[in-house]
C-alpha cells in the first residue's frame, strides 16, 4: 500500500459504518427522520446529516414527504432507494422448510412449508428449495428481487458462508451454501443460523425503545440469539449465546451431542424431553409428540415440560443477570406450551436482581413461527443494501 491511498482508504471505511447502520436503520424501518437515525446512533445530527447526504447522492437514500415534529419545523421522511425490492428467504428443518417474501421493515408474504431432506445433503436438497424460491421471485417480479436468505439449524460461518461443523446436517460441512444461491440468483445471499435470524426478526417488529433482547428458540435444540444497541452480537468467534452447553447439576454425566456431558441441552431441550418421556415409558419419538401430549394436559408429559422450563430459566437468569436486557423473548415449538413459558419467567424473576427484573419484558416471540423468517430476509436485504453501498461508493469488498 502506498503512503499516498492509506488516508482515502480509512475515509471510505468510516463512510461506510455509519452509512451501513443508517441504511440497516431505514431499511428495518427503525427509524424515519435525521433527528431519530441521530438518537438510535447516538451521532452528532451533523454527522448524520451529512451521511444521508452522501447515500442520496448515491441513490440510496431517498426523501419522501414530511411528518410534523413537536414545536419544530416539519421533518423529511427518509426511505431506501428502490425500498419496492423483497428477498425471498427459506427456514430449513429436518424435514421440512417454511419459505415466504419478506419486505423491508419486516413485512412476510407467501409463506408455505414444503419438504426439505437436510439429510440428502445440499447438492440433492438445494436445487428443489431454489426452484420453490425462483418461483416466488417470478411472481413478485425478478427486477425488484433484491437478495436470498436462508435460515440453518446449525454453526454458520457467516464470513465465508459455510455451515460448519453442523451435529444434525451431515454431510453439509464446509459446503459452500451461499456462493451456490449467489450463483443461482444472481443476487446477494445470506446464510445464518436460525436463532440468529429470529433474533434479528423479532428484533424487526419490536418498539424501538427495546434495544437489548435474548432470543431463546426452544425445539428439539436450544439455541440463542443476542441483539445488543440493536445489533445482533456475534461474540468474539461467532458463539455468543451458546447457553446449550452450559453445564447444570440436575445433568449429572448425560452425554451431550457436543462431546460433553451435562450440559443444559441434555435436560430442557425437545430432544431431551423425548428420551426422558421414553424412559418412563412413553411412546413418543420427537419434540411435536411431546408438545402434543402436553398440550392434551397429559400429567407427566406436562411435569417434564415444566421442569425443562425450570432448568432453561435457571441458565438464562444467570445472563440475564449479566446482560440487563430490555426482552427476553421465547421461540421454537416449546414455548407454545404456557407451563414452560410459565417455569422460565418465574426462575428469571426468581433468579435475577430486581433492578434487572424491574422492566424485564418475558414474552412469546410475536412473530412466533414466522420470526425466523423474517430475519433470514432482514439478513438478505441488509446484505443487499451493504453490497449497493460498497458499489456506489467504490469501497474494497
Ligand atoms: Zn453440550
Amino acid at each position: 500500500m502506498t503512503e499516498k491511498s492509506a488516508p482515502r482508504r480509512k475515509h471510505t471505511a468510516g463512510f461506510s459504518l455509519l452509512s451501513e447502520r443508517v441504511l440497516e436503520l431505514l431499511a428495518s424501518g427503525r427509524a424515519a427522520t435525521r433527528t431519530e437515525l441521530a438518537e438510535l446512533l447516538g451521532a452528532a445530527p451533523s454527522t448524520v446529516s451529512l451521511t444521508v447526504g452522501q447515500l442520496m447522492a448515491h441513490g440510496l437514500v431517498a426523501e419522501e414527504g414530511t411528518v410534523s415534529s413537536a414545536g419544530g419545523r416539519p421533518r423529511k421522511v427518509l426511505r431506501i432507494g428502490g425500498s419496492d425490492g423483497f428477498a425471498v428467504a427459506a427456514e430449513l428443518g429436518g424435514r421440512h422448510a417454511r419459505v415466504g417474501v419478506v419486505l423491508p421493515g419486516g413485512g412476510l408474504t407467501d409463506v408455505s412449508t414444503v419438504p426439505f431432506a437436510t439429510a440428502d445433503g445440499p447438492e440433492a436438497a438445494l436445487p428443489g428449495l431454489a426452484a420453490v424460491l425462483e418461483a416466488l421471485t417470478e411472481q413478485h417480479g425478478r427486477d425488484r428481487l433484491r437478495g436470498v436468505g436462508l435460515s440453518m439449524p446449525g454453526p454458520v460461518d457467516v464470513t465465508s458462508g459455510v455451515v460448519t461443523l453442523p451435529s444434525r446436517m451431515p454431510g453439509w460441512n464446509r459446503f459452500p451454501v451461499r456462493a451456490w444461491l449467489e450463483d443461482r440468483f444472481g443476487t446477494p445471499a445470506v446464510i445464518e443460523n436460525d436463532a440468529n435470524c429470529m433474533a434479528v426478526g423479532e428484533h424487526t417488529v419490536q418498539p424501538p425503545g427495546r434495544q437489548q433482547s435474548i432470543m431463546v428458540k426452544t425445539g428439539t435444540a436450544i439455541g440463542t440469539g443476542v441483539i445488543a444497541d440493536g445489533r445482533l452480537y456475534r461474540g468474539a468467534t461467532g458463539a455468543a449465546g451458546e447457553i446449550t452447553h452450559v453445564r447444570v447439576e440436575a445433568a449429572h454425566d448425560i452425554p451431550c451431542s457436543c462431546g460433553n456431558t451435562g450440559c443444559l441441552e441434555t435436560v430442557a431441550s425437545g430432544a431431551a424431553l423425548v428420551r426422558i418421556l421414553r424412559g418412563r415409558g412413553q411412546e413418543v419419538t420427537s419434540t411435536e409428540d411431546v408438545v402434543g401430549r402436553a398440550l392434551d394436559a397429559d400429567p407427566e408429559a406436562t411435569r417434564a415440560v415444566r421442569q425443562a422450563g425450570r432448568y432453561l430459566g435457571q441458565v438464562l437468569a444467570a445472563n440475564v443477570n449479566f446482560f440487563n436486557p430490555d426482552a427476553v423473548y421465547l421461540g421454537g415449538i416449546l414455548s407454545t406450551l404456557e407451563p414452560f413459558v410459565a417455569a422460565v419467567r418465574s426462575q428469571l424473576y426468581e433468579g435475577c436482581h430486581p433492578l434487572v427484573t424491574k422492566h424485564l419484558a418475558i414474552e412469546r416471540a410475536s412473530l412466533g413461527a414466522d420470526a425466523g423468517l423474517v430475519g433470514a430476509g432482514q439478513f438478505a436485504l441488509q446484505r443487499a443494501l451493504a453490497h449497493a453501498l460498497r458499489t456506489a461508493t467504490g469501497a474494497p469488498p
